[in-house]
């Protein structure tokens, strides 16, 4: 199994528009971030989670050209803005996506992309996906076994995926102990949301979700959805060795790893 990291910043990507600090200013690649997604690949299947409002570029140049399944985070901007450009798998598949969401999620979806789920009139094809809600129990979807956490992130919550030995959490503020209990020690490589070394609100902060990967007993920590405060290079020596930043265009072999 591999991981692609499509999308490694926070909701105003990086540079950020109008900004002249010295992030924004590089011309190191890895300090150009579109907005958090991730996609998983085993054998011919793919998996999406997230569709960014930079998803067409991002599938474009991790060389995606079809995906099996789709599942969404949350509902936020910059995890969901993307969400026309999946007529494109429509145009090759001719069938409709299945997405699995949390099911309190799905009325907003279908409120942000009225279009796509009612006859409103357009003219024209729209996204065809067809939603689910994600169980409470573990799933198997599009061949790849999933268990969920749920995360608190300000008002609106997020949904953290575990595939076997990979975990994936973007967005939140607070992982439950109770997950942390029960998923202590399953996880070799962890790809989780840390936004930059300040405070923030509603997200976790790199040393709090350094402190995550330690509770949990991760590998390999990759901390992803970065601000501009956040120099890939310069910022390295901040992390200790089994922590490492995102940066778009990773790819993660999981090989051996996931089952
Ligand atoms: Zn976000
Ligand atoms: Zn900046
Ligand atoms: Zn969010």
């Amino acid at each position: 199994m591999r991981v692609h990291i499509l999308g490694s910043g926070t909701s105003s990507g990086v540079p950020v528009i109008g900004c002249h600090c010295k992030v924004c200013k590089s011309s190191d690649p890895k300090n150009h971030r579109t907005r958090a997604s991730i996609a998983l690949s085993e054998g011919d299947r793919t998996l999406l989670i997230d569709t960014s409002p930079e998803m067409r570029l991002q599938v474009l140049r991790a060389g995606i050209e079809s995906i099996d399944g789709l599942l969404y985070t949350h509902m936020h901007s910059d995890h969901t803005a993307g969400f026309d450009d999946l007529r494109a798998f429509f145009f090759k598949s001719r069938k409709s996506l299945d997405c699995y969401l949390l099911p309190e999620y799905s009325e907003e979806l279908k409120a942000r992309f009225r279009y796509a789920f009612e006859d409103t009139g357009y003219y024209g094809l729209t996204p065809q996906v067809t939603l689910h809600a994600i169980p409470d129990e573990p799933f198997t979807f599009a061949g790849f076994d999933i268990e969920t956490v749920r995360l608190v992130h300000g008002n609106v919550g997020s949904c953290g995926f575990r595939f076997g030995r990979f975990a994936y959490v973007t967005d939140f503020k607070h992982f439950p102990q109770s997950k942390i209990r029960e998923w202590r020690g399953k996880i070799d490589v962890m790809v989780a949301s840390g936004i930059h070394f300040g405070t923030h609100s509603t997200h976790s902060v790199i040393p709090e979700t350094l402190q995550l990967f330690d509770d949990l007993g991760v590998k390999r920590g990759i901390i992803s959805h970065l601000a501009h405060d956040v120099d890939y290079v310069e910022h390295a020596a901040l992390l200790p060795n089994f922590a490492e930043y995102a940066f778009d265009g990773m790819t993660i072999d999981l090989e051996g790893l996931v089952s």
